[in-house]
């Protein structure tokens, strides 16, 4: 016999980790105690060697789906006290750091084993969950995470649930949100007048209607959806008047999403994964049953998440169209009576139920990258679990993010807590939920900030937001927090060159910035080198009619109108958007000339474009600005726009390598960080690091946090908080 102290670090609290400790201990009748640190949890436990080494050998492998586990240190051959039997102590920290709460994570296999089980109690409830699986953050209304402070405080448990919670040994052990036939929520139908109660009656029912071909507003985990087969998508699009943005579409298996999809091995590894976002696959040639769901290259699919969806799918449909309900920008519908209100023209009817979403929360999407997830958006099966930052644990900050693709983030210790998929702060309702959000997840981490970070942009809601709060306001340039975010994503210090391209943001001297290259840090940065200036004629009207920056790009054509606003400078900003410059060339090479919804013409051009073309066009530089003159002038000769587009964007690839090599024989620094909204571009992703990595460099993009706008407030933050140092 003999005593181990066994140290585990990392994000182990609040998921269901004890409970796990606890098994694994009984399974090998070992003694002792366990009680968490600051950085995870302490265990001291004896027994005999190979038992004591086995339990460490297990804890990584078999901990919680949730746990993150940084490391696992072990220091055998201690005395042995004698612990008689094994407890959870209560440390001076448990108070203060009870904070972690799970995001929703998907039916797990136990669950679904049991939810197609005829013999089950469970059989076809379409609420089943426990310990690994079901909803969290979208059903707490408050602190502590108790039943009591969910939507499922209206649903006492019956003795057989009840019995089943209290029991350590059993799957359902302290899982809130429990329940069952006798003592849970249920579904129900309704159109028109007609409502059909009884979960297998109602689901049928929207079944029925679903392959007849009718639209049905689906209530799921973080809101509703508007389900339909892929070949009403027309149908869909012209009720929802969402005129040329892509459809999500849910299958029910993989080997379904491959007759639509090629799906690598990575891919398929996040498809199925707990947390189920939306994957955005390529579509395979020639399934042209796609084309009216999305107009690219790539579909949005994910997998059935709830038990609800696989009993909707049942054994015969295959593919739905699942799309979030929402009318033009407003955040997505969540309560029963609004959707039956406002979706009334849009769904032939409603699959609904009765336990109540707490909190917003859309579906996560992402494209897959060496093997990872890398986002546009991320939101349900990721919120609120935080981001851990290496060195001290910082004040308590708030940051407030851009507008368009609205975020924030709050810390505490050494965690970041990013919020969910929020909008454009523009619209009234958006703002709202973006503030009750802020007040939300300020009491759910009860965190109270010290100063708070925001965009330099005077005009945005959330700058104005920041200066009503009555805390110290710091404004983070908006590349530089693109920068910052990047860096703190990949746990980088120091400094490094910043490529950051996007469409726009407010740089240091009043213009607008968006295809930048910066040198620096957190703290301070350096404004390294741009692309030479576009005037967008008209301003705002120039990011949707595209042939304006096509014009200007030219510096002629037969417009008087436009020809005179340029040569007298009437209404011609100037801007070195990394968009802007892609929506010209759209327009240029005749792929798109008006764009539907933001980044339209970049996401065709990327579609259009060949992909065994390796050449590119002339490449100049004005100083340490690429200047596009030359490139330009190179496409309007352009015959083919395949070619065409594979050729302008492998120029920009041969471009931003110069220019990161600039930046190092300036600077000295060769780490590259790539952020901004342009970089959700797979031709570029594919191609630029490893050309930069061919030059020496060690190059990082986003893993934990979207390139794109919604990722800046991480940045905003991690400049706070060096600024405050
Ligand atoms: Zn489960
Ligand atoms: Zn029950
Ligand atoms: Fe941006």
């Amino acid at each position: 016999m003999e005593r181990v102290l066994i140290k585990i670090n990392g994000i182990v609290q609040g998921v269901g980790f004890r409970p796990f400790i606890h098994k694994l201990v009984r399974y090998y009748r070992l003694t002792g105690y366990i009680k968490n640190t600051s950085s995870g949890v302490e265990l001291e436990l004896e027994g005999e060697r190979p038992e004591l080494e086995r339990f460490v050998a297990d804890v990584p492998e078999k901990a919680p789906k949730l746990a993150v586990i940084e490391s696992v240190e072990a220091q055998y051959g201690l005395p042995v006290i004698g612990f008689t039997d094994f407890e959870i102590r209560k440390s001076k920290t448990e108070e203060k750091r009870n904070t972690l709460i799970s995001p929703d994570i998907c039916i797990c296999d136990d669950c679904l084993k049991e939810l197609l089980t005829p013999s089950d109690r469970r059989y076809h409830y379409p609420f089943i969950n426990c310990t690994n699986c079901g909803p969290r953050f979208t059903i707490i209304k408050d602190i502590p995470y108790d039943r009591a402070k969910t939507s499922m405080s209206e649903f006492p448990m019956c003795p057989d649930c009840d019995r089943e919670y209290h029991d350590i040994e059993d799957r359902r052990y302290h899982a809130q949100p429990d329940a069952c036939h006798v003592c849970g929520p249920h579904v129900y139908f309704k159109a028109g007048d007609t409502e059909i109660t009884g979960d297998d009656e109602a689901i049928g029912e929207a079944r029925r209607r679903l392959m007849a071909g009718q639209i049905i507003a689906v209530k799921g985990l973080g809101g509703m959806h508007l389900a339909c087969l892929p070949e009403k998508a027309e149908v869909l699009r012209k009720r929802k008047q969402r005129d040329e943005k892509p459809f999500a579409v849910m299958c029910r298996d993989v080997e379904c999403v491959r007759r639509f999809c090629e799906v690598s091995d990575e891919e398929e590894k996040i498809l199925t994964g707990f947390r189920r976002p939306i994957v955005l696959l390529k579509k395979k040639k020639g399934s042209d049953g796609l084309r009216y769901v999305s107009e690219n290259q790539y579909v949005g699919v994910m997998l059935p998440y709830t038990p609800m969806h696989y009993l909707l799918f049942g054994d015969d449909i295959d593919i739905l169209i699942m799309t979030s309900a929402n009318l033009s920008e407003t955040p997505i519908m969540f309560r029963n009576d609004e959707a039956l209100v406002k979706l009334e023209n849009i769904a032939d009817g409603f699959l609904l139920h009765n336990r109540e979403i707490q909190t917003r929360c859309d579906d996560s999407l992402c494209w897959v990258l060496d093997g990872g997830e890398y986002f546009a958006r991320r939101s349900r099966g990721y919120v609120p679990f935080p981001i851990k930052l290496k060195g001290d644990e910082m004040p308590e900050l708030l940051a407030l993010g851009a507008e368009q693709k609205a975020s924030f983030c709050v810390s505490k210790e050494n965690y970041v807590f990013p919020c969910q998929h929020i909008g454009d702060l523009k619209n009234l309702e958006t703002y709202e939920h973006y503030v009750s959000q802020i007040e939300h997840f300020k009491r759910l981490f009860d965190i109270n900030p010290v100063a708070v970070a925001c965009d330099l942009h005077p005009d945005y809601m959330s700058t104005s937001y920041a200066h009503e709060l009555n805390i110290p306001v710091y404004e983070v340039q908006h590349h530089h927090a693109h920068m910052a975010s990047c860096m703190a994503d990949n746990d980088l210090d120091g400094e490094v060159i910043g490529l950051v391209w996007d469409g726009t943001g407010l740089g240091t001297d009043n213009t607008a910035w968006g295809a930048e290259c910066l040198v620096g840090g957190y703290r301070d940065f350096e404004h390294f080198g741009s692309i030479r200036k576009i005037p967008l004629i008209g301003g705002d009207k120039a990011t949707e009619d595209l042939t304006r920056v096509a014009y200007a790009l030219l510096g002629d054509g037969d417009n008087e109108f436009y020809e005179a606003m340029l040569r007298d400078n009437i209404n011609c900003p100037l801007s070195s958007g990394m968009g802007r410059l892609f929506d010209g060339a759209a327009a240029i090479l005749g792929i798109k000339e008006h764009a539907g919804y933001e980044g339209q013409g970049a996401v065709l051009l990327e579609a259009c474009a060949d992909g065994s073309t390796v050449d590119a066009y002339e490449i100049a530089f004005d100083g340490n600005n690429f200047d596009w003159r030359p490139m330009i002038g190179a496409m309007r000769e352009e015959k083919d726009k395949s070619v065409g587009a594979a050729r302008f964007m492998n120029t920009l690839i041969e471009m931003a390598v110069r220019q990161c090599v600039m930046a190092r024989e300036h600077s000295g620094l060769d780490r590259v960080v790539l952020s901004g909204g342009s970089f959700q571009n797979m031709y570029i992703m594919n191609r630029l690091p490893q050309k930069l990595r061919k030059e020496g460099f060690d190059v990082y993009h986003h893993r934990r946090v979207s390139c794109n706008d919604e990722g800046i407030s991480l940045g905003q933050l991690c400049v706070l908080r060096y600024r405050l140092k």
